[in-house]
């Protein structure tokens, strides 16, 4: 029977075992981005690019099937049973792992029950993290001269335990180079049990840890020294492991550029809707991000006018906008509706996802407050304005558009309310660098339940932002001189480049 099935008997529907590879998303395969356009349906893990389920089909059924950070997991029996139902119901269903799907992934025995039961599948390899993490700190995992071979281990035990899976023997006197695939909390253990063994406690090791991602670390010592060493360095899983003389080329082949974040954490409290395009930017520009979502975005059941009877459209946010079209779709209308009237947005992410759907907005601030869409529609005539925004915004617009004689009528397209913070993330979040806060609801719903750490600074979007912070008694570090998404982080990295001097 080949690979893709044709001999199969019965279902139409198969599974592709599809590795993401290592975080970069850059290192997934053509194959598996091809898959992953293709799949009915998407079954991931936990350690797969934050980007590589974006060019799934909106239609697809995306599954988390992994464990989460030591709590809860869905049961290989029940990832399992899913992937065969949804198989033999005919679905083209994607098991994407991190890395390789065959590199201690469990893709195996996925594959031996696929088997068993006579549903057909193929294995997309990925770029496995013992790997791409290495080539990513600069250290070749076999160099002539130094290691003609790799081991790769992992081992669920503890190896302080005596009994245990992995010789320890064998795995001292391999001659190469040692890659573990295993917490950084098992390394002293793991070291001490090498040296026992009789691995020279003087040879190099590096801990990698986040290869691949804007984030990651490389911390360089010896076998002896490594456990000790990044515990100093506050090393963070995911991590490999490497052991033997080829780590030390770290020191000479290391190539990435650090980001001008990298080392600072910053945490993101806008709603999670929005938040992972703030969190992957500051990603890809080396921060650590911690998200924590203070508010969520409902929609309004407020009923919306009819467009076509204004001159003057002016929309406040990007959520706006979005549920705006939302709701003219609803109604089996479209961007034409607005064609009469003048279209202002209040910045330029309004403005953009105006663009989205269409519509190149005619009036676009300087400011990106109401203040500064007041001053931009000074120029134009208008007397039927529609205001679509939040239900909690303030009345400036709306007050300033009616003085000059307008009749303003508001429809609140949602309303923004308490996202309970997740008690996982505090302790972190305490020792944050930077709190962002990209609106005075967020402020409100952060602080609501949790303060900022003693150290932490304070980042503010703009004026409006920064009042409400004050008003709640905290001193605003850095305030955005843009007053969007690219002013915030311009904020961010100016301060960190500051710092460093
Ligand atoms: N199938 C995966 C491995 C799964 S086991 C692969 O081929 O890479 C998970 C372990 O992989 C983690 O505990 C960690 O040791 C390692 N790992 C995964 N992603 C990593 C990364 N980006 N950087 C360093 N180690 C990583």
């Amino acid at each position: 029977m080949n690979a893709d099935g044709a001999g199969a008997p019965g279902p139409s529907g198969r599974v592709a075992f599809v590795g993401a590879g290592p975080g970069d998303p850059g290192l997934l395969t053509a194959r598996a981005l091809e898959l992953i356009a293709l799949a009915d349906v998407i079954l991931y893990d936990r350690l797969i690019p934050d980007q590589a389920l974006a060019g799934a089909r909106a239609d697809a059924e995306l599954r988390y099937v992994g464990k989460q950070g030591g709590g809860p997991f869905v049961p290989q029996e029940q990832t399992e049973a899913l992937m065969l139902e949804r198989a033999r119901a005919g679905a083209l269903v994607v098991r994407l792992k991190g890395g390789d799907p065959f590199v201690f992934g469990r893709g195996g025995e996925e594959a031996l029950a696929l088997r068993a039961a006579g549903i057909a599948f193929e294995v997309v390899p990925g770029i496995t993290a013992g790997i791409a993490a290495s080539a990513y700190a600069g250290i070749p995992v076999t160099h002539r001269g130094l290691a003609s071979a790799v081991a790769l281990i992992t081992a669920h035990e503890d190896p302080a335990k005596p009994e245990g899976a992995l010789d320890w023997n064998a795995l001292a006197a391999f001659p190469g180079t040692l890659v573990f695939y295993m917490g950084v909390r098992t390394l002293p253990a793991l070291s001490a049990r090498l040296i026992d063994a009789g691995r020279p406690g003087a040879q190099a090791a590096a801990v990698v840890s986040h290869g691949t991602l804007p984030e990651q670390r490389t911390v360089l010592g010896t076998l002896a020294s490594i456990a000790a060493d990044a515990a100093a360095a506050g090393v963070q899983a995911p991590a490999i492991t490497v052991i033997g003389d080829v780590a030390a080329l770290h020191a000479q082949l290391e190539w990435r550029q650090p980001g001008p974040l990298a080392g600072a954490t910053v945490a993101v409290t806008r709603a999670r809707a929005q938040s992972s395009s703030l969190a992957a930017r500051l990603r890809a520009l080396g921060a650590s991000v911690i998200e924590t979502p203070s508010i969520r975005i409902v929609a309004t059941t407020d009923e919306l006018p009819a467009l076509e009877s204004f001159d003057l459209l002016c929309l406040t946010s990007a959520n706006g906008v979005d549920l705006l079209f939302e709701r003219l779709a609803a109604r089996g209308e479209d961007a034409r509706s607005m064609a009469g009237a003048v279209v202002a947005a209040i910045g330029p992410g309004t403005a953009r996802a105006l663009r989205d759907h269409g519509v190149i907005a005619d009036v676009v601030p300087e400011r990106f407050v109401a203040e500064g869409l007041i001053e931009a529609l000074a120029g134009v005539e208008f007397s039927r304005v529609l205001i679509a925004r939040a239900a909690q915004a303030r009345d400036v617009l709306p007050d300033a558009l009616r003085e000059r004689g307008a009749s303003v009528e508001i429809v609140s397209l949602y309303e923004t309310v308490v996202e309970p913070l997740d008690a996982a993330v505090l302790p972190a979040l305490a020792q944050a660098d930077y709190l962002t806060f990209t609106s005075s609801s967020t402020v409100r719903n952060f602080l609501s339940s949790a303060q900022p750490g003693a150290a932490t600074r304070i980042v503010s979007i703009g004026p409006v932002t920064s009042a409400t912070l004050r008003e709640h008694g905290l001193s605003v570090s850095l305030e955005a001189e843009r007053h969007d998404i690219d002013g915030l982080i311009e904020a961010i990295v100016a301060d960190r480049a500051g710092n460093d001097r």
